[in-house]
């Protein structure tokens, strides 16, 4: 029996960096009632409030649901719950880099990207920038944060560009952990800090085996930054997008409720 039901968030709840639609709202808040929904990203706390509990907050959900939803930003290496009597969010535990290892990986990325003929800052919308410091890890997006999403598809659709960024700086840097998320992103990190990490936590502080977590992810293949969880064994529903997750969801509510 599922008591668990965990996602990533970009291409699985929404389309890559927007909120989530209001049909994934509707349908995370009535699987509030059931289970434990535990988002894990690459992305910070801020963006998990912007894109997810802003939205849960237009579809209804009530305080009491929202103590049922955890928030595991950074990979799972900052966790956050919500706070009855503060009515808030308090962090729970947060595990960040080292500010030496940050300028390091700036460094091996901008080189790498450069090299490759890759490094678009001419591209950028204004006060954007390409690495962004996520304090467990350290976030190239080729296009910056801000780009609209189909710019961002056309960039990389066969993540050709990224591998090869990422098999310029595993040169530089052999002692991080690469992956490859979103549209135009690739995630560093150390190692070990990826989704088995914030999976592993995610265990530790539900008090839940993993025979009992349902886990939803649009990068499940090897080298994808979904593929940890699948690598621990966790039961996975790959989804091509929130579209494939929305079917997925009403179908364990068609069941449950
Ligand atoms: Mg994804």
């Amino acid at each position: 029996m599922k008591k668990v039901l965990s996602f990533d968030i970009d291409q699985t709840l929404n389309i890559a960096k927007t909120p989530i639609p209001p049909e994934i709202a509707e349908l995370l808040v009535r699987c509030l009632n059931f289970y434990e929904i535990c988002p894990i990203s690459g992305q910070k706390f801020e963006q998990f409030l912007l894109q997810i509990v802003d939205e849960l907050r237009k579809a209804g959900v009530t305080e009491e649901q929202l103590t049922h939803l955890h928030l595991f930003a950074a990979q799972g290496t900052q966790y956050y719950r919500y706070d009855l009597s503060a009515h808030d969010w308090e962090q729970v535990y947060n595990y960040p880099l080292a500010e030496e290892d940050v300028v390091k990986i700036t460094t091996v990325l901008e080189q790498a990207a450069k090299k490759l003929g890759y490094w678009e800052e001419d591209k950028l919308l204004p006060g954007d920038q390409i690495i962004e410091n996520r304090l467990s890890q350290v976030t190239f997006s080729a296009l910056g944060q801000a780009m609209g999403t189909s710019e961002k598809y056309d960039w990389d659709p066969d993540c050709k560009k990224r591998e090869a960024i990422v098999a310029e700086c595993q040169k530089l840097l052999p002692d991080f952990l690469y992956e490859i998320g979103g549209t135009t992103s690739i995630n560093v990190a150390r190692p070990g800090m990826n989704k088995e990490f914030g999976m592993t936590h995610l265990l530790e502080e539900l008090g839940v085996d993993k025979s009992e977590v349902l886990y939803f992810g649009d990068m499940t293949q090897p080298g994808g930054n979904d593929y940890p969880v699948v690598q621990m064994g966790v039961d996975t529903i790959t989804v091509r997008s929130h579209e494939d997750t929305a079917y997925a969801l009403r179908g364990i509510l068609g069941v449950t409720e």
